[in-house]
């Protein structure tokens, strides 16, 4: 027998439609790419987007198409997603920190029909205009005034599209589960994998994801999601803040110390969400001019490990709680949030601080269990380490156009590379990515705890562990350090501070110093570089076991 109750299709437009109803008068504040600080509010945003979507009727977008975004996290971004979103098609997030080919790849890979740009790309798109002939033609984040003179061919100004329609138009009508978003994985090895996210899926995401044990947002909250757009849908918040009406702050390009400073005191803002390393940026900045934050309540980290050393200074010098969180791409992102249960909060200071280093336990809709090689579920101890396997109704079936074939196992777990531990109360604690876990004799070292015992020395400003290979243990631990601007150390400061604090078989057996280290288009450190750097790397501690 089949229930009785209405049926209401999950549309991410229910989402704006009801932002603009029920908090018409709530502030969108954006630092613009031109520089200024803009103004609106849901309704403004709710109306704009419908006549963005009415321009992109005009010019022939049709259902399914793919329209690309390269853009910072601004108002006008936003109002492009949910135009393009209302019609039926798909928005396409394009990362800009990407290399040109894998850039070049994605597009015609996606077949995007148009591309939505910010003044601060067109030079990326100009350089690849012949490769992608797919495009149909550009359309400008800006107003008249700012269009750039540019060899682009068939480029529209955002602002003239907008002005020329009104906002008449009621959202086309289509299945909950039509595809509306298409995110690429930053793809470690092979070429970058299309994740194709569905209205039902973006929603349940931003109300799961949302929960008041998750980012626990409210119409009371400013958040600023530090965290681009371009990188995992902003974790859901450009869905979640406007379901509950929060005030969004967007930062723009500018993602420095200071701006993100000015704009967390200017605009009051009481949450936040990034990767560990913008964090670091903006602590840095407040230590060396003496600032405290004076509205910010909490903090959410996710994307890599978050470093104790940043939990640490967050919640003892500027009484901002830290959420750390997990996720990725093919997640919509998010799986985990550390957020305390009962009684935790009166455990000491370094049992809880030992614990906030963990994931967190997994949100309501996310299915999680550690398993062996050959898929047996292992116990959650919070000992043995396992492959981290997830299901859900944000998680992946398959990729676009069904690049790597099947990636469900026969019970429909995902894998998700990750290696990772769970205890008894649910709270997971990542120990490595599958391919970066350092096989040392029989057991296994984590790259991640090492890397952060490392972080937390006051000269380290970043540090990577990959595996070298050994003749005696097949491989074993290198600690490469990038030391703070102006500090020198020395591999004995590194490795005294570090012997207390991990099993002595552990400890890495060299430390090198380097001045910077490769990252990702999406801010983690490229161990796959990192290991093809230093593959001939003699280990002092061979020549002794030879
Ligand atoms: P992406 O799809 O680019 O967001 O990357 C997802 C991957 O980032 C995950 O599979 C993890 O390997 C890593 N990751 C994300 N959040 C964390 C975290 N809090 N701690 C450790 N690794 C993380």
């Amino acid at each position: 027998m089949e229930g009785l109750m209405q049926d209401w299709p999950l549309r991410v437009t229910t989402i704006i439609d009801h932002a603009a109803r029920a908090h018409p008068e709530q502030e969108i504040v954006t630092r613009t790419v031109e520089g200024p600080i803009h103004r609106y509010t849901y309704k403004d945003l709710h109306s704009r987007s419908k006549k963005a979507a009415k321009a992109l009727l005009e010019l022939g977008v049709k259902k399914g198409d793919r329209i690309a975004t390269l853009a910072w996290n601004t108002y006008r971004h936003m109002e492009t997603w949910y135009g393009i979103m209302g019609i039926g098609a798909i928005c396409h997030t394009l990362n800009p920190r990407l290399f040109t080919d894998q850039l070049i790849y994605i597009i015609n890979h996606a077949e995007d029909d148009y591309i939505i740009t910010d003044l601060t790309f067109i030079s990326i798109l100009e350089e690849i205009a012949d490769d992608i002939a797919c495009v149909k033609g550009f359309i400008v984040l800006t107003d008249l005034e700012h269009m750039p003179e540019t060899s682009l061919n068939n480029v529209m100004c955002y602002e003239e599209l907008i002005e020329a329609q009104n906002d008449e138009f009621e959202w086309l009508e289509f299945d909950e589960n039509t595809a509306c978003g298409l995110c690429y994985t930053s793809g470690t090895t092979g070429n970058p994998k299309g994740v194709l996210y569905s209205h039902r899926s973006n929603v349940i995401h931003a109300i799961a994801s949302n929960s008041a044990d998750g980012m626990g947002l409210k119409a009371t909250d400013t958040v600023l999601p530090v965290v681009p757009m371009f990188h995992a849908n902003a974790w859901g918040l450009v869905f979640s803040a406007p379901s509950v009406g929060a005030k969004i702050v967007m930062p723009g390009m500018k993602l420095d110390g200071e701006s993100i400073y000015e704009l967390l005191e200017n605009e009051k803002v009481t949450s936040t969400a990034a990767v560990p390393t913008v964090w670091l940026m903006l602590l840095d900045y407040m230590e060396q001019t003496d600032l405290k934050l004076s509205t910010l309540e909490n903090v959410v980290i996710g994307g890599a490990a978050c470093p104790e050393i940043i939990i640490e200074k967050f919640e003892k010098n500027y009484g901002v709680k830290v959420i750390h969180a997990w996720g990725m791409t093919e997640m919509s992102p998010l799986g985990t949030l550390n957020l305390a249960k009962s009684g935790m909060d009166e455990w000491s200071y370094e049992r809880q601080m030992k614990h906030k280093l963990k994931q967190g336990r997994a949100v309501y809709t996310v299915e999680m269990k550690i398993a062996d090689d050959d898929g047996n579920e292992l116990p959650c101890d919070g000992e043995t380490s396992g492959h981290l396997m997830v299901r859900g109704p944000a998680v992946a079936r398959v990729y676009f156009k069904n690049e790597g074939g099947d990636i469900l196992d026969k019970d429909g777990w995902f894998d998700t590379d990750d290696v990772a531990t769970l205890d008894p109360q649910g709270f997971m604690q990542i120990t490595d990515r599958s391919k970066d876990v350092i096989k040392s004799g029989g057991e296994w070292i984590s790259s991640i705890e090492l890397e952060n015992i490392a972080m937390s020395h006051w000269a380290v400003a970043e540090a990577a562990v990959i595996g070298v290979s050994h003749p005696k243990w097949t491989e074993r631990p290198l600690l490469i350090v990038v030391p703070k601007d102006g500090k020198t150390l020395t591999k004995d400061d590194v490795l005294n501070f570090m012997t207390d604090k991990i099993a002595k078989w552990c400890l890495p057996d060299d430390v090198v110093f380097v001045d910077e280290l490769p990252h990702t288009a999406t801010g983690k450190v490229q161990k796959l570089l990192l290991r093809e750097q230093f593959k001939d790397y003699q280990l002092p501690t061979v020549q002794a076991a030879e």
